[in-house]
């Protein structure tokens, strides 16, 4: 071999070795890239699970996250060359494609702009740098150029400027106590409608929009606690007292864009017991209806299922220091398959504040001491909801419930305490911390927290200023209340360690 061939030979070799090393490095990247966007996904659907699984949950019962819809979003920089908007997205889809921006009805007054921006503060801190605007900066005669990206409207057109100003041209009619959608009319105020929207072109019926999420109801402003309303993998889906009540996609058709609905689930007449709930000094009482599956006989134990559910409604009202309640309705299911199988939740109990309700599961075997401290605790979420409003955060929520009740998992609070570890960080269980805890850990953690802010500033402190706080705002919430947030977490480590 010549010199010159030799080194010829020597510059080829190094050449395919840096092509080799260059097409592994962009595999490399590719790979990676892929990861990223994997990981990505996963993150909102795990965002997207917490977000569906943001209720209470007393029961023991795990309950699965949002469906998901399977594969990675087309990047979004790739828009799909399709002529006509798809139909198919979903509230899965629609936050896997990026960061959403969350857009408040401001329509219904101020105790409905409480109960919006608390969802809203909820589900945004599940989305890092997702941003907020209110209804009423986005003009809809702009079209869709005048929204901002991925756009997830709260409320409905009686609570929002927005969509009440497109509502001519929306693929259904929604107004206080009254949703008409793929041919069907459900009234109440309890109608819960949680829809990934079309995009839409102007035309003479009115201004274009893009595709948006929907998180609606037909009560006032129909948006309580939506979030643990659990969804993600419909187009549509539609939730009364008891729970999901349909699903639906969306079609398009000579008369533009409809709703195609599943059938309804399955709903039953029940029987009820109605007894009078008193406030605190007597003189104001609310109905409670205490209600039974009216095809089943009255059980032996029914007189003390409903000496238990006002006891535990009692306690509430005691606890609570409530002058005035609101009428509210318990469910009482006779087994845990026929809760399941009627509100989609199998947990002991559950409640539904936007409905007034409250689902919980008796036996003739169930103590009643523990469906008095079921029913304490649900009832809480409802009447403290509708007497103080809106939690700012489930930590507060939750332990204001176990706190009322003195009880969680059938032990008193104070049986927790040495029990559940050193708590995590406050800053960490204000926010979407909570809810990645074991539910043994977060709700007694929670309850003693409350008894800790208790101690130190008394009720109406908690009533005024830590429950609708935020992680945003929590600091200033304990200074209003008298507070420093240091030493009640450190009275919070003491607690749980003694
Ligand atoms: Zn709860």
């Amino acid at each position: 071999m010549t010199p010159a061939t030799r080194l010829r030979r020597i510059a080829l070799a190094t050449r395919l070795r840096r092509i080799a090393l260059a097409t592994r490095l962009r595999r490399i990247a590719l790979a990676t890239r892929l990861r990223r966007i994997a990981l990505a996904t996963r993150l909102r659907r795990i965002a997207l699970a917490a977000l569906a699984c943001a209720g209470c949950r007393s029961g023991a019962e795990e309950r699965p996250g949002a469906a998901s819809t399977g594969g990675a979003p087309p990047p979004a920089d790739q828009p799909a060359p399709a002529p006509l908007p798809a139909l198919d997205g979903t509230p899965n889809s629609f936050y896997a494609a990026g960061t959403p921006t969350f857009v408040l009805g401001t329509a219904a007054g101020e105790r409905a702009d409480r109960e919006i921006a608390a969802q809203v503060a909820l589900a945004s801190s599940l989305f890092p740098g997702a941003a907020t605007a209110l209804d009423t900066s986005i003009d809809p005669a702009g079209g869709p150029a005048a929204w901002p990206a991925r756009p997830v409207l709260y409320g409905g057109p009686h609570a929002h400027a927005l969509l009440a100003a497109l509502a001519p041209s929306l693929p259904f009619e929604m107004t206080r106590g009254r949703l008409v959608i793929g041919g069907q009319t459900f009234d109440g105020d309890d109608i819960r409608l949680i829809a990934a929207v079309p995009a839409r072109a102007g035309d003479q019926a009115g201004p274009g929009y893009p595709a948006f999420l929907l998180y609606a109801g037909t009560g006032d402003p129909g948006v309580v606690e939506i979030n643990a309303v659990r969804h993600g993998g419909d187009p549509i889906l539609v939730a009364d007292t008891f729970g999901p009540l349909a699903t639906g996609r969306w079609h398009r058709g000579e008369r533009g864009v409809t709703a195609v609905l599943s059938p309804l689930k399955p709903r039953i007449e029940w029987r009820a017991v109605e007894r009078r709930l008193e406030a605190r000094g007597g003189d104001r009482a609310a109905a409670v209806q205490i209600r039974f599956p009216a095809q089943l006989p009255a059980a032996a134990s029914e007189d003390q299922v409903v000496d238990a559910a006002l006891k535990g409604l009692s306690t509430a009202v005691r606890r609570l220091e409530l002058a005035e309640v609101a009428p509210l309705s318990i469910y009482v299911y006779p087994d845990r398959r026929s809760k399941q199988s009627l509100t989609g939740d199998a947990g002991d109990g559950h409640a539904v504040p936007a409905a007034r309700a409250v689902h919980v599961i008796a036996t003739g075997d169930t103590a009643a001491a523990d469906l008095e401290g079921l029913i304490a605790h649900e009832g809480t979420h409802v009447l403290a909801h509708a007497g103080w409003g809106p939690a700012g955060s489930p930590l507060l929520g939750e332990g204001l419930a176990v706190w009322v009740s003195g009880r969680y998992g059938g032990a008193p609070l104070s049986a927790w305490r040495g029990k559940i570890g050193a708590p995590p960080p406050l800053a960490s269980l204000l926010g979407p911390g909570f809810r990645r805890l074991p539910e043994q850990e977060a709700y007694p953690v929670a309850g003693l927290l409350v008894d800790a802010a208790i101690a130190r500033a008394g009720i109406a402190a908690v009533r005024d200023h830590l429950l609708a706080a935020t992680p945003e705002t929590w600091d200033a919430a304990c200074k209003r209340a008298g507070l420093s947030s240091a030493e009640l977490e450190a009275d919070l480590a003491r607690g749980a360690s003694r």
